[in-house]
């Protein structure tokens, strides 16, 4: 990584803004998996071990620049406090005077957290006033929220521009094993890549292509792919962009690009619509391909024990409906038991996949960020990362 890092300073009574993503799923008012949470630990124990007067930030769910109750980082405070095990006091704003005496008032090896960032109208517009204003509440900023790394905002970018900015360990090591992943020289790798619709993936199939040996194709795309090889990609509506898009991968020259042999299909999209299998050369125009197959399931799980470095981007079927998760579960266990293998999966649904499974463990790296490991995938710069001084 060319950025620098915060376990590389001395951070002893100096204040410390850590913007954190502590996004956390909330179920009738309470957190129903704090792993953002608990992903945050590592850094902010670092700053307390250090001595650091520590301020934490965050945004939680889209308030749109206004203050919604049930957007307060309360629960969150709460939890974190159990967590770290110390109070963590409540500096409000985020803006205004508040923090300001909230800070003034902290010890080394204490924390504060602001209130939801994005109460304020200037975070998410990345207003040079807000940026400044931030700023102005410590010494030091450091960004451990690789989760909102894809957005140029005032508390993950624009700060960057006014105090010395580190990343956090969690964004370091986020970084470190997403680049890492696309290194070609480790050996044979794989992607897998799935998802409802090929125009949310076509640009991170275009940037692995280079990047891979192989790339295994499930979920809703499959359809656009088998259309652009001639065949019936059955009753879902596939665009003709859908299908150009596939057609230019196939004939990119990069990586293999293998297509399940056969799938699962249903007449409805629908739970409880009766499920049947094809083989993918002969599949009915009436029905919705909402599954790999059992064969293809085999075939993705043999190749993904031959290689030594896999890369795992969206579903392979509707994995939220028993009858078409076979193909993502078949998937996430191979994924697992090839020890040998570095393993990095994207955050979101691929994520809850291998969570649900209870397969976390056995994966090298699962991303804490949906958006942003995916904008990785893509090639792109993230805003929030670009922003941190370069070694
Ligand atoms: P993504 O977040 O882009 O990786 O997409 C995840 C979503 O894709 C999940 O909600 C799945 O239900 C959906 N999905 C996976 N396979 C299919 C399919 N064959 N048809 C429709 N949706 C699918």
């Amino acid at each position: 990584m060319n950025k620098r890092s915060i376990r590389d300073v001395d951070v002893d009574g100096k204040t410390v803004l850590v913007r954190v993503d502590f996004n956390v799923p909330m179920r009738d008012g309470a957190i129903s998996d704090d792993s953002r949470i608990k992903a945050a630990l590592p850094t902010l124990k670092l700053l307390k071990d250090g001595g650091a007067k520590t301020v934490i930030c965050s945004h939680f769910g889209r308030p749109k620049g206004r203050v919604v109750e049930e957007m307060r980082l309360g629960p969150v405070l709460t939890r974190l406090s159990e967590l770290l095990e110390v109070a963590v006091h409540n500096a409000e704003g985020p803006n205004g005077n508040g923090p300001n005496q909230a800070i003034s008032q902290l010890e080394s090896g204490e924390f504060a957290i602001l209130e939801n960032l994005r109460f304020e109208p200037g975070e998410e517009a990345n207003d040079a006033d807000f940026s400044k204003y931030l700023a102005s509440l410590a010494d030091i900023y450091v960004n451990d929220a690789f989760g909102a790394a894809h957005r140029a905002h005032a508390s993950t970018a624009g700060i960057a521009q006014h105090l010395p900015a580190y990343a956090g360990l969690l964004m370091e090591r986020e970084l470190e094993m997403l680049s890492n992943s696309l290194d070609s020289s480790t050996g044979p790798a794989v992607a897998i890549v799935g998802g409802a619709k090929v125009a949310d993936k076509i640009q991170v199939l275009r940037n692995l292509a280079d990047k891979v040996d192989t790339i295994l194709v499930g979920g809703g795309m499959v359809a656009a792919f088998f259309e652009a090889q001639g065949q019936s990609g059955g009753a879902a509506p596939v665009s003709e962009d859908d299908v150009a898009a596939a057609r230019m991968l196939l004939d990119s020259g990069g990586a293999n690009v293998v297509l399940p042999a056969d799938v699962v299909t249903a007449p409805q999209f629908h739970e409880d619509s009766p499920s049947s299998i094809h083989d993918s050369s002969d599949i009915p125009a009436a029905e919705l391909i909402l599954d790999i197959g059992p064969r293809a399931s085999k075939e993705y799980a043999r190749i993904i024990s031959l290689v030594s470095t896999i890369i795992w981007n969206g579903p392979m079927g509707v994995f939220e409906w028993p009858e078409f998760a076979n193909g993502s579960a078949t998937v996430a266990n191979a994924v697992a038991v090839n020890k040998k293998a570095t393993s990095v999966i994207g955050g979101g649904s691929t994520a809850e996949i291998v969570g649900a499974l209870g397969l976390v463990e056995q994966i090298s790296h699962v991303s804490t960020g949906g958006g942003a490991s995916l904008e990785f995938l893509e090639g792109k710069v993230l805003p929030g990362v670009a922003a941190l001084d370069d070694i």
